[in-house]
């Protein structure tokens, strides 16, 4: 049987910066990923925001993960040229209940080392975005925007130059984490051993974790999917930033964020599927965004929203109830020697990919 020191599940923005991280620490990394290509799942069907860390509870892992992500994402960007913008983003109050909650979010960022809010009367934001209607905003100048697809170039060239590998088409189906001699994992039919396993499997991480033999299954959520659908401008954008409106239960809200071609494009919104493959865009819940939309860009017309493309965040809670923290467990948790097992990783896994490495370099 092939033997392999590391071997990391799912060739994700996640996965990669992983499997790059350990091959920088001098291990022997193998990549196995289900599809014929890197970066086919939630990593190509997001914002591609590179936030600063407003919203997650003080001492989560999202918050200090997405802090320390955004600054080593800046800097690996510069470093090696990844496609990318500081931008800045408005986040906005459009009614006066909604006003606490920019209070909530200044805190709270504050508190999580974001330092460089600045908050905005209605006219002080209009001067920035004359399109813009709201009653007060908090301008984050440290948000900005990414090509996923360069970076995971970049993380996948990183991995290989320092003698890592990706296997494409490569499903592992299951794995037999009971041995004293490492772990012993089954893909396209081949046996693999190895000493550490990384689960970032993304959407289907339960399932996958689910067939490791030697796992407790508390260890192991119930996956959930919430669908984030997206609906493009069919005309030049009218703004230079991000707007953001008062944060939803289980979302940002209907956002409007920019991509690095100028194309400007609203959501996601939130729809409970019931699998990881619903992707298709239902151009009838466009009807909803209007009102959305208008709350904070009245000059929105009609008809002007054509369906874009839809994610699926990788819940491990469901409809009503809390957003949970990332889940990633190593052997401390739950006992097997060598696994790490990567659950909810939903935004702002992106931006904190290189920090989410580093940790769990740190596990294993
Ligand atoms: C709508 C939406 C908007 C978002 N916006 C942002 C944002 O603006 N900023 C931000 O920071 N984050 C954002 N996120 C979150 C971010 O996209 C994710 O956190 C990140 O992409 C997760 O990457 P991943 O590598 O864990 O998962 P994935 O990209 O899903 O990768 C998992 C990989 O595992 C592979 N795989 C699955 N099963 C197996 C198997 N059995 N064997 C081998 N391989 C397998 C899959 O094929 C896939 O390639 C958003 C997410 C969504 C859904």
């Amino acid at each position: 049987m092939d033997k392999v020191e590391c071997v990391v599940i799912g060739a994700g923005v996640v996965g990669l910066a992983v499997a790059r991280a350990l091959a920088l620490s001098g291990r022997e990394v193998m990549v196995l990923e289900a599809a014929g290509a890197i970066g086919t799942g939630t990593s190509s069907r997001n914002s591609e925001v590179i936030h600063a860390g407003l919203y997650y509870p003080t001492g989560s892992l999202k918050a200090g993960l997405c802090v320390q992500g955004s600054q080593m994402l800046y800097a690996y960007c510069a470093e090696r040229g990844v496609p990318h913008r500081r931008c800045g983003k408005l986040l906005v109050a459009t009614s006066p209940d909604q006003l606490p909650a920019l209070e909530t979010i200044r805190a709270r960022a504050l508190a999580n080392g974001v330092d460089d809010l600045v908050w905005l009367t209605a006219d002080e934001a209009r001067a920035m975005e004359p399109e813009l209607r709201c009653l007060a905003a908090l301008h984050s100048p440290s948000t900005g925007i990414i090509d996923s697809h360069g970076l995971m170039l970049a993380l996948q060239g990183d991995l290989e130059n320092a003698g890592g590998l990706v296997a494409l088409n490569s499903p592992v189906a299951r794995a037999d984490c009971s041995g004293a001699n490492g772990m012993v994992l089954e893909a396209a039919g081949a046996q693999l051993r190895a000493d550490v396993v990384v689960n970032a499997a993304g959407l289907h991480a339960p399932a996958v974790a689910s067939s490791f033999t030697g796992l407790a299954a508390e260890h192991v959520p119930k996956a959930y999917f919430a669908k984030g659908n997206y609906f493009t401008l069919a005309a030049r954008a009218p703004f230079n930033r991000l707007i953001y409106p008062a944060p939803e239960a289980a979302g940002l809200g209907v956002h409007l964020t920019l991509d690095l071609g100028g194309l400007a494009r609203f959501g996601p919104d939130v729809e409970w599927v019931d699998g990881p493959d619903d992707l298709l865009v239902n151009p009838v819940r466009g009807d909803a965004f209007y009102a959305e939309v208008r709350k904070y860009w009245p000059g929105l017309r009609d008809g002007a929203l054509v369906p874009g493309y839809a994610g699926i965040r990788p819940k491990i809670h469901g409809p009503g109830t809390p957003q949970p923290d990332f889940m990633i467990e190593g052997p401390l948790e739950h006992g097997v020697g060598g696994l790490v097992n990567l659950f909810g990783i939903e935004s702002p896994g992106l931006t904190s990919c290189l920090a989410i490495a580093a940790h769990v370099a740190r596990l294993v």
